[in-house]
């Protein structure tokens, strides 16, 4: 197996961070808006539009809570739920977090009133893609390691969101990530073929969810997400699409789907995930996790990156340094434990 480069942890947490803050000022806005955001503003312009009561640059909870998933595995050398579930807590009960569905806010709540981690999740119908959101990180810990990503992806998950969906995102995610490390280059049915496989581990029905990616991927995005809506993936109706809605399946697909159309240019794989509409923050945190761990720092726009930040705290600089300390810990120092 290829050997990762630091790079690539630092392209990873950095690519999340910089889609979420691209994705930040058009979330929830309708496709026509997402649309024209990317043409004039990512693709064109500087693509220094903020959202309003904010500085450009500013990531929303996606990334929030996925540093705090490095912070807690650096400091404790493995992932601990106890430990995550206490991070989650706080970052709601003392006000820090930048946006966030109500399914994370309430189990963050039951969290802080002491409800443990294996019981505060909110349960199904809720499918929301707050636990896939934040799992880019579990590819960076186990991509070698596929039993401990999957049960680590999986009880990052529940800790806020119960319903099986909800974990199967979660792995995809995370196994993406763990892919994007050590394939280059990409063979993109493959990567298909392996996600799909890996979440039939968690429950075999999803493997044909995810393994139709491959019907799309050569897809202009118009059809993609014509394809996603039919087949049930996305709620919609294209004749008046406002956008994808947060629901885990389609979301994750999304962002799966801009990579694999893109996978050589950062940019266009995160305008591909934005200019769709909806929750677009989220898309793009997908799809930048995957890009930037694939292509690494050095082929993401620094010019943007540079601009990162949480209300003055946790820019390029200490994003960097996180990557860093996970990739030492992992990489140079092998002491990072399995999850099992
Ligand atoms: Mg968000």
């Amino acid at each position: 197996m290829r050997l990762p480069g630091s790079g690539q942890f630092i392209g990873s947490l950095i690519g999340q961070c910089l889609g979420d803050a691209l994705g930040f000022p058009v979330e929830g806005q309708p496709y026509p808006v997402c649309r024209d955001y990317v043409q004039e503003i990512i693709l064109e312009g500087p693509g220094l539009r903020s959202r309003p009561g904010f500085v450009f640059g500013q990531y929303s909870d996606d990334s929030q809570l996925a540093r705090e998933l490095i912070l807690s595995c650096v400091e404790l050398k493995s992932f601990n739920p106890d430990d995550y579930a206490r991070r989650i807590a706080d970052l709601f009960s003392m006000g820090n977090a930048v946006g966030g569905g109500q399914a994370t806010l309430d189990a963050a709540l039951r969290l802080a009133q002491g409800v443990p981690w294996n019981r505060a999740g909110t349960p199904s119908p809720s499918a929301g893609s707050g636990s896939a959101m934040r799992a880019g990180p579990i590819g960076l810990m186990f991509y070698d390691e596929t039993e401990s990503l999957i049960r680590a992806a999986h009880d990052q998950g529940i800790i806020t969101h119960r319903d099986i969906r909800c974990s199967i995102g979660s792995v995809a995610v995370a196994g993406s990530v763990a892919y994007a490390l050590v394939n280059k280059p990409i063979d993109r049915e493959d990567f298909v073929r392996e996600i799909s496989q890996l979440v039939g581990v968690i429950d075999q029905s999803a493997e044909v969810v995810y393994s139709s990616l491959t019907d799309w991927i050569e897809l202009e995005p118009i059809d993609a997400i014509r394809a996603i809506i039919s087949s049930g993936y996305a709620f919609g109706d294209w004749q008046d699409w406002q956008g994808l809605t947060p629901f885990v399946t389609g979301t994750v697909l999304w962002g799966m789907y801009a990579f694999l159309h893109s996978p050589e240019n950062y940019l266009k794989t995160i305008s591909t995930a934005i200019e769709i509409g909806g929750d677009v923050d989220t898309t793009a945190v997908i799809a930048g996790a995957i890009s930037g761990a694939y292509l690494g720092i050095g082929s993401l726009p620094r010019n943007l990156a540079i601009y990162l930040t949480d209300r003055g705290t946790w820019g390029y600089g200490e994003l960097t340094q996180l990557a860093m300390d996970l990739y030492n810990l992992k990489i140079l120092r092998k002491e990072l434990s399995p999850y099992a």
